[in-house]
């Protein structure tokens, strides 16, 4: 074969098109891999409305599994050290950072590295090697790849089901120091936010509150263990919601509120969920939402520790992967998966992830058609 098919996004707001692209030959480092199954992640319909810049045309997708298919020279082992053959089943960071710059070697802040650039996002797919995204039945890994190989007991699933918001979460998580015993607020009952509960509660979370919507989202959230639920829709106003954490919370507030929500009223109203001392945890804000007011007296008054965390880093992957496989029965990740797509229904499989109908939808560019 020496073509293959992608699903491309051309023009923001317009469907994505059907194209065929070369096959590349792994070059020294890097390798191909046959796509199983590409997960949509919310950032994908921010990328296809337009909301965030980056040159088109792109093969969207940046959580992904697939089996290799070639190896080129010297890509022997994958980060954590495990040989790699072809054949085995991999999943890999959609970024790469440089290791050499400032954040990287001198500040390790990695995931601030400037020449940072992710599969699925910000690679051009009219130039070789084509394939650097998700939605297409190849993907093609280059040098210095952070490629992780799967354990045979770990389903795809899983590993997909809970996407780059496990490790946005756990990267999120470590920066709160979140303490045994602690109660944790989580804004949000989406991917993100189900995924912070996940690693709260087995970082120590005592008692776990969720905040968000819609009820299906919240029946999630109880599966995963939540404590208490509750829906926006039901209670409306942020006063009635802050007083109903510090209710819970013997009239004093969170020890750590993560923010998972994206909504920047959002931020004003967990401020003031969490207890003086707490830590407050602004996750959700991936895109730009926009400016909000507020009185930074809350912030001194309270001696909050306000704290941002952006994208994660290969370690969180490989914590992933363990924590996916350790906690499997705890934490149903593999039930995310509500909607699957061959490549022929990404335009589908986007407007169902758009519209919130489901948890999550998936690409199977080999997916039988009853
Ligand atoms: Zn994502
Ligand atoms: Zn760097």
């Amino acid at each position: 074969m020496n073509t293959a098919k992608a699903t491309v996004l051309e023009n923001f707001n317009a469907p994505l098109a059907t194209r065929d692209y070369p096959l590349p030959q792994p070059e020294p480092g890097a390798a191909l891999v046959r796509t199983e199954m590409a997960g949509i992640c919310g950032t994908d319909v921010h990328l296809w409305k337009g909301e965030l810049p980056i040159a088109l045309p792109v093969i969207l997708g940046h959580e992904t599994v697939g089996h290799i298919e070639q190896l080129g020279p010297g890509l022997d082992k994958d980060w954590s050290g495990q040989p790699l053959t072809i054949g085995d089943r991999v999943t890999w960071t959609s970024a790469t950072s440089c290791g050499k710059c400032y954040y990287c070697a001198e500040k390790k802040q990695p995931t601030r590295c400037p020449n940072r650039r992710a599969y699925g996002i910000g690679y051009r797919c009219d130039e070789p090697p084509h394939f650097l995204g998700g939605y297409a039945e190849f993907h093609y890994l280059q040098p210095g790849v952070n490629v992780f190989k799967l354990p045979d007991d770990l389903p795809t699933e899983s590993v997909i089901g809970a996407g780059c918001a496990l490790i946005t979460a756990i990267h999120g998580v470590e920066r709160t120091g979140i303490q045994w015993r602690d109660t944790v607020v989580v804004q949000g009952a989406g991917p993100v936010g189900i995924s912070a509960l996940a690693v709260a509660k087995t970082a120590g979370a005592a008692k776990t509150i969720v905040i968000g919507g819609p009820a299906n989202r919240l029946e999630m959230a109880r599966r995963f263990g939540a404590d208490h639920t509750f829906d926006i829709a039901e209670i409306k106003t942020p006063k009635e919601r802050i007083d109903i954490v510090r209710e819970l919370t013997g009239g004093y507030g969170a020890d750590a509120v993560l923010e998972c929500v994206g909504s920047p009223p959002a931020v004003v109203e967990g401020m003031e969920m969490c207890r003086d001392g707490g830590r407050y945890l602004v996750l959700g804000h991936y895109c730009n939402a926009g400016p909000v007011s507020f009185n930074p007296h809350v912030i001194t008054r309270k001696q909050l520790h306000v704290i941002g965390s952006w994208s994660s880093e290969p370690r969180h992957m490989k914590g992933a992967i363990e924590f996916l496989r350790s906690t499997h029965n705890q934490f149903p990740f593999r039930d995310m998966i509500t909607h699957r797509f061959d490549l022929n229904h990404c335009n589908e499989a986007l407007a169902t992830t758009a519209s919130w109908q489901c948890a999550k939808s998936v690409i199977i560019p080999r997916l039988a058609r009853a």
